[in-house]
């Protein structure tokens, strides 16, 4: 696990990890409705008040991956689209629309599992969060079950090219 721009000392171990298992779970949901397995949870205060997976595919909705469906889910749950304080666990790197809509949610902490390298804006293509223009700081945590969230994800497009693609060699 790698921890950034968290010189405080972020929470590291068992908490994030409970609250990334709930994460893995609906990734798993995801997977089920045939949408690549992507899971989130928003926790404020030792709950979740959140949750979300992928699902652009069956929604006819770009906007549809994990993070937005769970911020939307607690923005609604509290009745304020401001989230101050909270923090949003994902299995995969946020993209820069998600990044952007952690930033509008005024999210605290992001915390996810795996890197994306195509479209990752955290780390990997581009670190969207860390803009100078943004007046809003978001602390991450990488790398939380990184392994687990890849698998899933490894697992769902491995059954998909045996589905799609039978004669592959
Ligand atoms: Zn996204």
């Amino acid at each position: 696990m790698t921890v950034d721009e968290d010189p405080g000392g972020a929470v590291q171990g068992e908490p994030h990890d409970n609250w990334m298992r709930e994460a893995l779970i609906l990734a798993g949901e995801a997977a089920a409705a045939g949408e690549v397995p992507v899971g989130a949870v928003v926790v404020r205060d030792g709950r979740v008040i959140g949750r979300g997976r992928n699902g652009p595919v069956g929604s006819h909705d770009p906007t549809a991956h994990a993070e937005i469906a769970a911020l939307r889910d607690a923005a609604a749950s509290v009745g304020n689209y401001r989230l101050s304080g909270a923090t949003l666990y994902v299995t995969l790197e946020p993209c820069v629309m998600c990044v952007g809509a952690l930033v509008h949610a005024r999210v605290q902490t992001v915390v996810y599992g795996a890197t994306e390298p195509k479209s990752g804006a955290m780390e990997s293509t581009q670190r969207a969060h860390e803009h100078p223009a943004l007046n809003h700081q978001i602390r991450v945590v990488s790398g939380v079950l990184a392994a687990e969230c890849r698998e899933v994800l490894q697992a769902f497009f491995r059954q998909r090219r045996a589905q799609t693609v039978p004669h592959e060699t």
